[in-house]
């Protein structure tokens, strides 16, 4: 999508409002496939609490995605977008055994990260297969540093329970048809992932009925130019071959399984706002626009870096602005940033905001949560309404209580 693309989508659609590009999550999620070609069985399962709006989800299925689910709700939306239960791996953590039992019922693959649920759910549900969470405790950092730290990470199953993991599978009767792992960590060292994978495969062998290994994600998207990003298709490559190999040894061929969710959606969003105030302070310019932490959150959640583009005068003289939301609160989405001079009514484009963007917007604030758009093929679709004063009301409870003069006098 071009500045013009967008422009005309808040023309339409008003400020402030989510914008998804549906031609760029086809081209990661193909540009991911074609990365593990060489793997005879791929399975994708797109993370919906990345973004989780049905029509993306529906967009998802019609690639033949999967889908990797947290909640009971996020299952409930995946199979109201028409996706197969039998696509759909839920992976919680620290939810109920009546919640795993329920989506269990549903048909969906369990994933299950706790000794203590494994061996009630086993003992009660034997015949229901269960995939299980490993924690390998590597951590990818910001080098080749291998830290096999994280062994206080509330995720998984560690490894070094797997003899106690293997015993309740026998006790219970139960059969493991999967592995997983999900370090949750960016991938910037395919070397350390790559480790990762061999203590994952090892854990594997130990299983005799498995049907696939989720390796989870952490795929890397630049946020700005020159930032180091996932080589997905060397790791593709790597990866592939590697796993045929086990599949070799294993003596059967089973699905290799990934569940992005960044790495298919977060180029793909734009979030446009629109500046309502420009206010020069004694030590910077503020940009202040019509939305806030409560639409895009990640900024001052995770320092996260969103580029930002003025699209109402994209050949403008560069200037620097601190861009801030219209929150009572320190709400700052940039700060110092070059960005081409900016009128008050310029709508400003912020990039990256597919991912953890809208499934993360509150109504902090009394503010309604903005609109999505889905472009395709030179169109724009609404894909969720704006909210309205209606939707800040549903579920509040008006309730007036008898305060007695006594407690007015006091
Ligand atoms: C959040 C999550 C993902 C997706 O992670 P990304 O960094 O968005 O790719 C995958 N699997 C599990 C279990 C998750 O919790």
């Amino acid at each position: 999508m071009n500045a013009q693309d967008l422009l005309s989508v808040a023309q339409e659609h008003g400020s402030p409002v989510y914008v998804y590009d549906a031609e760029a999550i086809v081209s990661q999620y193909e540009r991911l496939t074609s990365a593990f070609a060489k793997a005879k069985n791929l399975r994708i399962h797109y993370a919906v609490k990345a973004l989780s709006n049905i029509s993306i989800l529906k967009l998802f299925k019609q690639l033949g995605a999967g889908l990797d689910t947290v909640s009971s709700q996020e299952v409930q939306l995946g199979l109201a977008a028409g996706v197969d239960p039998s696509k759909i791996i839920y992976t919680p953590n620290g939810v109920s055994l009546e919640e795993i039992e329920k989506v269990a019922g549903m048909g969906v693959q369990i994933n299950i990260d706790n000794l203590s649920i494994l061996e009630q759910f086993g003992a009660k549900h034997p015949t229901v297969p269960v995939c299980v969470r490993i924690n390998p405790h590597v951590m990818a950092g910001g080098n080749a540093n291998i830290s096999v730290g994280h062994i206080d990470s509330k995720f998984g199953i560690s490894i070094h329970q797997i003899p106690h993991l293997l015993r309740i599978v026998e006790n219970t009767g139960m059969t493991v048809n999967g592995v997983h792992m999900h370090t949750g960590s960016d991938i910037l060292d395919i070397g350390v992932f790559l480790y990762a994978t061999e203590i994952l495969f090892e854990t594997a062998a130990k299983f005799k009925d498995l049907e696939f290994i989720d390796f989870g994600s952490g795929f890397k998207v630049p946020y700005k130019e020159g930032d180091v990003s996932t080589d997905i298709e060397e790791l593709g490559d790597q990866l592939s071959d590697r796993f045929n190999e086990f599949c070799k040894s294993y003596g059967k061929d089973i699905a290799l399984a990934f569940e992005p969710g960044k790495f298919l959606v977060s180029q793909a969003g734009h979030f446009l706002a629109k500046v309502n105030v420009i206010k020069q302070t004694t030590s910077t310019v503020f940009a202040g626009v019509d939305s806030g932490f409560n639409h895009l959150i990640r900024p001052m959640l995770y320092g996260s870096y969103h580029g930002i583009k003025n699209i109402s005068n994209p050949d403008g003289k560069n200037r620097f602005y601190s861009v801030v939301g219209y929150i009572c609160e320190t709400d700052t989405f940039a700060q110092n940033r070059q960005i081409s001079e900016i009128a008050e009514g310029d709508i400003l484009a912020f990039s990256n905001a597919g991912a953890y963007c809208y499934s993360m917007a509150s109504n902090y604030n009394s503010r309604y949560r903005p609109a999505e758009v889905l472009w395709h093929n030179g169109k724009s679709h609404l894909i969720r309404e704006r909210e309205t004063m209606d939707d800040i009301l549903r579920n509040q409870v008006d309730v007036e209580l008898e305060i007695g003069a006594e407690a007015v006098e006091a």
